[in-house]
């Protein structure tokens, strides 16, 4: 067991804050914030100051409450932090969140409207008309939506999210492709880790030596939703779908974290398309997290692993520290025009990495002020 993850906090030429920004974790104690615990141990703009959870935890300390599973040790500084119960006033602005679904939607609207910048993991608010649904690599200039929802909520408070954590890989996957040629149409099927449903999420007898051809909270229709807004405009106050279509199917797999997909799918331009153009774009693919020298970007979001049988979970994942998406086995299709297999680290860049990458943007674009 190592003390630290190796982490890409390399680049630092965005401006950094004064001091550290003190930050609360809601959900601290699950399997995505143990993640915000580690992540922010040693980063060089947020200081980890509060932890939330049930009432469960609350009153101890986060050395007690918190049935740590990850592979570095726990940070001191976090372990000695009491827990506070959801609804506690807080000193922080800034507050990540990683609460389960059933609590979230109230919680984090009511941390919002009490002017907290809530960053979010959670499915709850990400379809919200006034909520960036955010990939910073992607669309950096959906945070525009931020002023109409300070509007509504009459305060400096407001709420960001981060999509579903296959969502991030399908999107980053294919917004080359997307650039190049348009897509029409796509297919995606899912081998997603069990990390995904949370520590106590699937019983061991259930997926030791079995897949599992189901996940529920309505996650195919997240990954046929999110990508649409992703992908599409902040336009005139509003934010406008991408026009293409998606079909998902999900399954449980028995690895611990990676979500691996296969991806078929249709462009508009297909006369264009022209598989070595395609790679390249991969390879090229940059956004403002890159420009920005943000310190958690990866200096490459996408890398293009070669091989016939890569990428795969144990060997890719965590790559940049588990902030890229690895791509493979990019060939032309048989039935649509193009097919590719795709790799996210789920609780990484699938979600506490992810968040705290958009954190990063909002404080270099100065709306953390
Ligand atoms: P988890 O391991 O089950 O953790 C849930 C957290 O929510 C725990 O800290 C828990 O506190 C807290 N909580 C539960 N009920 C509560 C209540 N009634 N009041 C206050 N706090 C409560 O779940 P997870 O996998 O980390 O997922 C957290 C969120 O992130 C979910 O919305 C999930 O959909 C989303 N997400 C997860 C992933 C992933 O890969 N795991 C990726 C992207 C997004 P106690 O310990 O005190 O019960």
């Amino acid at each position: 067991m190592s003390d630290t993850l190796t982490l890409p906090y390399t680049a630092r030429e965005a401006k950094p804050p004064s001091k550290r920004i003190p930050v609360a974790v809601l959900g601290a104690t699950g399997s995505v914030g143990q993640r915000f615990v580690q992540l922010l141990e040693a980063h060089p703009w947020f200081k980890l100051h509060e932890v939330v959870a049930s009432e469960r935890s609350a009153g101890k300390s986060y050395g007690e409450a918190a049935d740590w599973r990850l592979d570095t040790v726990m940070p001191n500084d976090a372990a000695a932090l009491p827990v506070k119960n959801l609804g506690a006033d807080l000193d922080s602005l800034l507050v990540f969140s990683s609460l389960d679904s059933s609590v979230a939607g109230e919680a984090e609207d009511d941390y919002a409207n009490r002017g907290c910048v809530v960053v979010s993991n959670s499915r709850n608010h990400r379809m919200d008309p006034d909520v960036p649904l955010l990939i910073p690599e992607i669309n950096a200039d959906h945070i525009a939506a931020i002023e109409r929802q300070r509007k509504r909520r009459g305060g400096r408070g407001a709420i960001i999210t981060n999509p579903n954590c296959s969502v991030v890989g399908l999107a980053m996957a294919i917004a080359p492709i997307e650039r190049l040629y348009g897509i029409e149409q796509l297919h995606v099927t899912t081998m997603q880790a069990i990390s995904g449903a949370g520590y106590a999420g699937v019983a061991s007898y259930a997926i030791l030596d079995n897949v599992i051809p189901y996940i529920g909270g309505g996650e195919e229709q997240k990954i046929e939703s999110e990508p649409r807004k992703i992908l599409g405009r902040w336009e005139n106050d509003r934010f406008v779908d991408a026009p293409f279509r998606i079909s998902a199917q999900v399954n449980r797999v028995p690895t611990i974290d990676g979500h691996l997909m296969t991806i078929s799918l249709g462009v508009r331009n297909r006369n264009s398309i022209n598989v070595d153009q395609v790679r390249e774009a991969i390879d090229n693919f940059r956004g403002e997290p890159q420009n920005m020298r943000l310190p958690s970007a990866p200096k490459k979001p996408l890398h293009y692993v070669a091989g016939d049988d890569r990428p795969q979970p144990r060997l890719d994942r965590d790559r940049e520290g588990g902030m890229s998406v690895s791509i493979g086995r990019l060939r032309p299709c048989a039935i649509l025009d193009l097919r590719m297999v795709a790799l996210v680290h789920n609780t990484i860049r699938g979600a506490a990495g992810a968040a705290i990458l958009n954190a990063e943007l909002l404080e270099a674009k100065g709306l953390l002020a």
